[in-house]
């Protein structure tokens, strides 16, 4: 990887929770995770739901304060600027939302929700604003027609459309996906995909893609991070995670997924349970509760990470 844009530097995030009969606990939502993107790049991250991939997101974004550890964004923490040097880096980094249908505002019109980033940072005089707005429609693949219409009198994939327009109204270099295709039909994900993935190559867009489908993940990403339970137990060149999966849990997430290279073998991995709380995390390997492949270290001593070679690097005393 050349050029480091944002470096996450051993974050931690947790959350006070409720346990029940008054008590309290502490949910570990990001447990001491490390992870760079280049500029350009796409990291994939995956992991179920409640792995802390969301939170890790927003932590990026600086939307969350992590309880401890550094987000660095072009060499600078972000912890440390002021509020408007925030402000300015904050038109660098954008969002694109999980649900079209939540994430637009119900009572403004298409035109004011993309322009709205610029009117913020103060980056078009107000006779530009309509010509933007129309430019930014057509690198999305909607027409101009759309500018004075209501989000509900749009489909979910053109929603989607919409917010991805709003997000590139400041020219950011870096975007967090937060899983911006799993609230769509089937048949309308490949498009948002693909549309993402010109809007890369034109714009030298680095994305932190966020998802729990793998297979989406493996042909936007350059590499993949797997997420378990707050922590990264995998991470290596897409190509490479998707052939040769070296974490259990890497390969139980692909063992349902079709493989049409008939290269690729693919052994079957059922996981034995269901995932554990974030306010329980298990001692040792945090995946021993559900790992096939557990044995007499795993549920004392935390797995060390292992480099595997050519930046592929695992968490399993498998491969210690
Ligand atoms: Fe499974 Fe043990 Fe590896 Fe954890 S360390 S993934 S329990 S084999």
């Amino acid at each position: 990887m050349t050029n480091t844009l944002l470096h996450i530097d051993n974050v931690y995030k947790t959350f006070p929770v409720k346990a029940g009969f008054g008590r309290s606990a502490v949910a570990k939502a990001v447990d001491g995770v490390t992870l760079s993107v280049g500029a350009g790049e796409v990291v994939g991250l995956v992991g179920e739901s409640g792995c802390g991939k969301s939170t890790l997101g927003r932590i990026a974004l600086n939307l969350i304060e992590p309880t401890a550890g550094t987000v660095s964004f072009k060499g600078r923490v972000l912890s440390t600027l002021d509020k408007d040097e925030l402000r300015s880096l904050r038109k660098e980094m954008q969002i694109i939302f999980q649900d079209p249908f939540a994430s637009l505002n119900p009572r403004m019109r298409v035109q004011e929700i993309i322009v709205e980033p610029l009117v913020i940072h103060g980056l078009a005089r107000k006779d530009e604003l309509a010509d933007r707005a129309a430019a930014l429609l057509q690198k999305v693949g909607l027409t101009t027609d759309a500018l004075r219409r209501y989000p509900h009198e749009f489909s979910g994939g053109q929603r989607q459309r919409i917010g991805i327009a709003r997000s590139l109204a400041s020219n950011p270099s870096f975007i967090v996906a937060d899983e911006p295709v799993s609230a769509l039909d089937v048949s309308v994900q490949a498009q948002i995909i693909n549309l993402l993935d010109d809007l890369r190559s034109e714009m030298g867009l680095a994305f932190l893609f966020v998802a729990h489908d793998l297979n989406l993940v493996h042909h936007f990403s350059d590499r993949v991070a797997v997420m378990y339970l707050g922590r990264i137990v995998e991470i290596a060149n897409s190509d490479e995670i998707y052939r040769n999966p070296s974490h259990p849990y890497t390969e139980a997430l692909l063992a349902d997924i079709p493989v049409a290279d008939p290269t690729v073998k693919r052994k079957h991995i059922l996981l034995n349970a269901d995932i554990p709380s974030p306010t329980q995390i298990p001692p040792g390997c945090r995946f021993h509760t559900r790992c096939i492949h557990r044995f007499e270290p795993c549920d004392k001593l935390v797995p060390k990470t292992t480099d595997l070679g050519n930046g592929h690097f695992v968490d399993c005393h498998l491969r210690g």
